[in-house]
């Protein structure tokens, strides 16, 4: 096909549909003079409040940030046991290491990507104070589960969203046929995913769903008390000017990022819906390789990254091969959380998600791929493994 490189991610079609609007947000932030907490941050924080269906949305510099500033919202900190996921990025343990919390991971399903609600309950002990959920590639986590397990033992759920903005928890499992009685929790049906726990921590890095041109993230709750924490967290632990009450940050979002996600927000459910189109196809096309196992295109899922299984160990080889053939693709993650040289020694193994580091790639995926590129990427694909093109 092309001889041009085909990258994992083409932010160039999204800029080019908004580039007037975008200019003229950057053109009116400079013109004001404000750029911190000007207008614009208000606006947003009300408008993405409203399209996500929470009380607070609290803007500030990164996911990273988010995290941090929601776990020590709800009171987390030294000493206290987090429950999360072992396969995500480490910036979802980092951050509860860096509250002086200690990270305690349970492994994942191999279906969902996603922390395994069933091994929970036995890694919980008196310290434990949260879980910590990541909606992995954009999948919503197994929700109703995780709030019975929180509600019966007195836990916080803090969610990690860098990864599902947009995405919405159906409380439909479609791995099990209903055998995990997800379905039968239907009080937090429909919802978007952060708005279900106690807190939700989102990342405006600018490859995510809804992606600024620069660092922003944003905290979200219905709980008042927690918003006015995380408030006055994110501009050196001040509800007033001068008058620091706690250690805090200095974790503002930008007022141009602000400007730059009000021009972005109202078409982020297009955007989405263009990603599930383009995981369908890949689904399709992909459907009874031998040796490649497909996502799951479950319900709410907002594809942030499209990523199949390789197995048998050809994983690698045929990254190689792609790249030789101008076809980049992305291994989220090569090493667990448990697993990276920072916590070492600290952590016993948890094999799916070992597993899984050695099979996962993240194929290209953007909103407006077209259907030729995508159908190219499968037949190459299909050619290193060995299975006939039509
Ligand atoms: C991107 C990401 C973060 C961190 O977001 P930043 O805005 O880069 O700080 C946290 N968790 C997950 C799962 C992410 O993908």
């Amino acid at each position: 096909m092309s001889e041009k490189k085909i990258p994992v991610l083409d932010l160039k079609p999204q800029y080019q549909a908004i580039k007037a609007e975008i200019q003229d947000a950057i053109a009116r932030v400079l013109d004001s003079g404000q750029f911190i907490m000007g207008p614009d941050v208000k606006l947003f924080e009300q408008e993405v409040a409203t399209y996500l269906g929470v009380k607070h949305a609290i803007g500030v510099n990164s996911g990273t940030d988010a995290l941090i500033i929601g776990l020590r919202a709800l009171g987390i900190g030294e000493g206290d046991e987090v429950i999360t996921t072992p396969f995500s990025f480490f910036a979802t343990a980092e951050s509860i290491s860096n509250v002086g919390a200690i990270p305690v991971f349970v492994d994942v399903e191999a279906d969902s990507f996603n922390i395994n609600p069933k091994a929970i309950k036995e890694k919980i002990t008196p310290r434990t104070k949260a879980i910590l959920p990541v909606h992995l590639y954009g999948n919503p986590a197994a929700m109703g589960q995780i709030m019975d397990i929180a509600a019966e033992h007195g836990l916080k759920v803090v969610e990690d969203c860098a990864q599902s903005f947009g995405a919405k928890y159906y409380g439909t499992c479609s791995n099990c046929n209903g055998a995990c009685q997800e379905s039968t929790r239907t009080g937090i049906s429909n919802k978007h995913t952060g708005t279900i726990g106690d807190v939700g921590a989102y990342s405006f890095f600018p490859s995510k769903n809804l992606g600024a041109y620069g660092d922003g993230g944003l905290v979200v709750t219905n709980n008042d008390q927690v918003a006015e924490v995380a408030r006055m967290l994110r501009v050196h632990g001040a509800k007033k000017k001068y008058h620091n009450e706690v250690l805090g940050y200095n974790s503002r979002l930008d007022t141009l990022q602000a400007a730059i996600l009000r021009v972005k927000l109202p078409h982020i459910d297009a955007w989405n819906d263009g990603r599930r189109r383009v995981a369908k196809l890949y689904n399709e096309l992909l459907a009874n390789v031998d040796g490649i196992v497909i996502p799951e295109l479950a319900d709410g899922h907002v594809f942030h990254q499209y990523t199949i299984r390789i197995l048998e160990g050809k994983r690698d080889a045929v990254q190689q091969y792609l790249a030789e053939q101008g076809i980049s693709t992305m291994i989220y993650y090569p090493v667990p959380q448990d697993r990276l040289p920072v916590y070492k020694g600290q952590y016993e193994a948890n094999p799916v998600s070992d597993l899984l580091a050695g099979e996962v790639l993240s194929l290209p995926i953007w909103s407006e791929m077209e259907s030729q590129l995508i159908a190219h990427i499968v037949n190459t694909l299909k050619k290193i493994m060995g299975f006939p093109i039509n």
